[in-house]
């Protein structure tokens, strides 16, 4: 049994951006073609449709004309949050959020920012310079 009848293309289109996520791109898709989000998503979920399945990255691909792999990458991928190089999440991998090493002590460093020096608290000289 061959079904494999995809959804043709949307009117509009819009560029997905890198690191948005699949709802975002979804959200953003339906208000360029003037449609419900509930609705494009639902329209998106492989048959049967149900209220609760989860969009098809093929029928996805296939409204906004591009390659399903291709679109996942990007929407999927992270963005380093240390220096800002998108990185491409490999599937199912952990969710990290810098690119190298030094990005994630980077990273780290600024989460849990050392306890300020002694000698960058002293009021007192400035104050006698006055
Ligand atoms: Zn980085």
């Amino acid at each position: 049994m061959t079904m494999s009848h995809l959804p043709s293309r949307l009117p509009r289109q819009i560029r997905p951006v890198a690191g948005e996520g699949l709802t975002s791109f979804i959200e953003r898709l339906a208000t360029a073609n003037h449609i419900k989000t509930s609705y494009l998503r639902r329209y998106l979920v492989d048959p049967p449709w149900s209220w609760n399945g989860s969009p098809s990255w093929e029928r996805l691909a296939a409204v906004v004309g591009r390659e399903p792999s291709s679109l996942k990458k990007i929407l999927l991928s992270r963005q380093c949050v240390a220096c800002g190089v998108v990185t491409f999440q490999p599937v199912g991998g952990s969710p990290r959020q810098t690119c190298s090493q030094a990005c994630r002590q980077e990273a780290y460093r600024r989460r849990n920012p050392k306890p300020q020096k002694e000698e960058n608290t002293q009021p007192a000289q400035a104050a006698a310079r006055s």
